[in-house]
This record gives C-alpha cells, structure tokens and sequence, in this order.
C-alpha cells in the first residue's frame, strides 16, 4: 500500500478546497453523492482521518473514528430511503479493486436491483 496522498481529491473535499454535495457529517466521517453515479443513490462515505484504504483503517483508527464512521453509514442510508429495498457497501481497496481515490470511502449504492456481487 503506498503512502497517504495528502492531494487526493476527498482529502481536497475535506479540506473544502472542492465542493461536494453534502449528505451527512459528523466529527469522524462525511458523505456525499457519487459524482458519477452507477445506481438511483449512490453515495460515499469517507472518514476525515488520513486512510488509504479498510486495511489502513482498520491498523490506525480510534475505536472513535470506527463508531464515527459506521455511524454515518447507518445514517446515509436511512437519509436515502434504501432500508426498505436493500442496498450495497463497497469498498474498493487497491489495484486489483481499481481503488481510483486513495482516500478510504465506502460507496453505498440503491435505488435498483444490484445483480450479483461480482461479474463471473
Ligand atoms: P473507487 O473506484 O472505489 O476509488 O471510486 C471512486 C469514486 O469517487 C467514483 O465512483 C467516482 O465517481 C467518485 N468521485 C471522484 N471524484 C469525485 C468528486 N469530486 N465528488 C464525488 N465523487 C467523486
């Protein structure tokens, strides 16, 4: 895993140097909608700590941090109504997932049927 790159793109939104569409924040995590949604919602969950990816996170974070942004996912999810239908936690971790921000950030997706977990 390379070293944190403090000029990622959700590192620049945390930062407040690029705007996001603000769904839920709280003193450890933010979300906000996918730029380039692939379901009806299809939103992020980012901790504001300096985590490349789940693993990182799961080495370094506060029991805090943990609660804080598991929180946040509980709390997007019932802000987009997916409770009820269903919905999908992912979260890409490094090359082989095609990870393309190197900031930690659980995508939360719904809204319509998924399919499968992974293509065969
Ligand atoms: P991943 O491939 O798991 O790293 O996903 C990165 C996600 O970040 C993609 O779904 C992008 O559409 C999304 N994304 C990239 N830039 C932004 C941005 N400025 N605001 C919101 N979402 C973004």
């Amino acid at each position: 895993m390379a070293a944190y790159d403090s000029n990622n793109i959700f590192a620049k939104i945390l930062r407040g140097e690029i705007p996001c569409d603000k769904l839920f924040e709280n003193e450890h995590a933010l979300a906000f909608s996918d730029i380039n949604p692939q379901a009806p919602a299809h939103a992020l969950v980012i901790p504001k700590g300096s985590y490349v990816d789940a693993a990182d996170f799961a080495a370094g974070a506060t029991a805090a941090e943990v609660a804080g942004l598991f929180a946040a996912v509980g709390a997007t999810v019932a802000k987009l109504g997916l409770a009820e239908g269903g919905w999908r936690l992912i979260a890409n971790c490094g090359s082989n997932a095609h990870q393309e921000v190197p900031h930690l950030h659980f995508h939360i997706v719904g809204g319509r049927d998924l399919g499968a977990m992974l293509p065969k």
